[in-house]
């Protein structure tokens, strides 16, 4: 009996959800529905969110032979071994620290991560929903008090490495090893195939937005205040905290934690986990990095759906920043979440996965 093919179309459009992707299923002679492939349709999606630079490109070949030789850049390597040393010497103040201060560390590290999840990563670098005014500002602020490169280079850096994941031209290839993907990336000068790869971006809706335009402009300053000042004086000021505990706990600590827990997810989420839904690819799911980076280390699925907003296909499990930002929507602040519909998600599994779903 031949069978038939059935397409189902799942670009359904709510007020404040978008579901994408398209499924075709074959259906056999006794009736059960067998899906075949799952086709995410690239330009629909691209044209939805006004930029597509984040797919992975498989058409771009690294070139052969020897990588050219490791430039260092000794500013980077003092300020950052200087800043590790300041986070160690920061542990041994943790009981000398009042209960409000260990708290105030606490909120600003969950502010400044908003500022990287929520902000620079699914809003600036995926276009995975839409933020109003009040709400980009505040995710600005948040961005300059994490202090990892201004919205517009975090997001170019971020698009090349999705474009490109695992190359030379990938920012920090982690086919280099856990050190380079880690933290060894930022300790050298960028591979010439990241600028040259990175500079044929599209990054029109960047330029294009002004909240991000002017934190690039003012970005020194602004990390200053946010990053270094007000975290220390706050406690100092409200609550007569010692002036170095101020210093070395929300700031020093709270910022190399910061930092690590982002850099794991280009670290240990490309190398440790299972590969539910693309076993083609590095990146992998890592429930311990997304506990960190509040939400951020389901990998595996973020680099086969990176239009996702949540990052993953279980809502809120692990995933603070996925509650922040439909607590956003439910203010009115925030809209247009993109969701790949379960189904697609499921043929995509079948299709590409390692089987690990299964076993839970
Ligand atoms: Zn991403
Ligand atoms: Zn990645």
């Amino acid at each position: 009996m031949p069978a038939h093919l059935l397409q189902e179309e799942e670009f359904s459009s709510s007020s404040s959800t978008t579901a994408v992707g398209t499924v075709t299923s074959r259906v056999t002679s006794n009736g059960n529905a067998v899906t075949e492939k799952d086709l995410l349709n690239h330009d629909d999606v691209a044209v939805q969110r006004g930029m597509m630079d984040d797919i992975f490109d498989g058409t771009y070949k690294q070139k052969e032979g020897p990588r050219p030789p490791l430039r260092y850049v000794w500013r980077n390597i003092i300020l950052m071994s200087l800043l590790h040393l300041g986070a160690l010497f920061a542990l041994t103040l943790i009981p000398s620290a009042k209960i409000e201060t260990l708290a105030w560390t606490v909120l600003c590290f969950m502010v400044s991560a908003l500022g990287i999840t929520a902000g620079a990563h699914r809003l600036w670098s995926h276009r995975t929903y839409k933020a109003t005014l009040p709400l980009r500002v505040f995710l600005t602020i948040a961005n300059s008090m994490a202090f990892q490169n201004d919205i517009y280079e975090w997001a170019r850096d971020h698009r090349v490495h999705h474009k490109f994941s695992e190359t030379d031209a990938d920012p920090h290839n982690a086919m280099r090893g856990f050190f380079f993907s880690h933290i060894g990336w930022l300790l050298v000068r960028k591979h010439p195939d990241v600028i040259e790869k990175g500079q044929k971006l599209d990054l029109s809706d960047l330029k294009a937005d002004k909240v991000v335009m002017f934190q690039r402009r003012y970005y020194k300053p602004s990390v200053v205040l946010l990053c270094f000042t007000m975290p220390a004086v706050v406690p100092w000021y409200f609550w007569d905290e010692s002036i170095i505990i101020s210093f070395f706990i929300p700031v020093i600590l709270r910022y190399a934690t910061g930092l690590n827990t982002t850099w794991l997810v280009n670290s240990a989420a490309h190398m440790f986990g299972n590969r539910p839904y693309d076993q083609n690819i590095n990146p992998r799911e890592n429930p311990l990095v997304s506990l960190g980076a509040m939400g951020e280390g389901f990998h595996n699925y973020h680099h086969t759906f990176p239009y996702d907003y949540s990052t993953s296909e279980f809502g809120w499990r692990f995933n603070p920043t996925t509650a922040f930002i439909d607590l956003m929507c439910f203010l009115g602040l925030a809209s247009d979440r993109k969701k790949v519909s379960k189904e697609v998600i499921l043929a995509r599994k079948m299709r590409t996965g390692d089987g690990s779903h299964k076993s839970g």
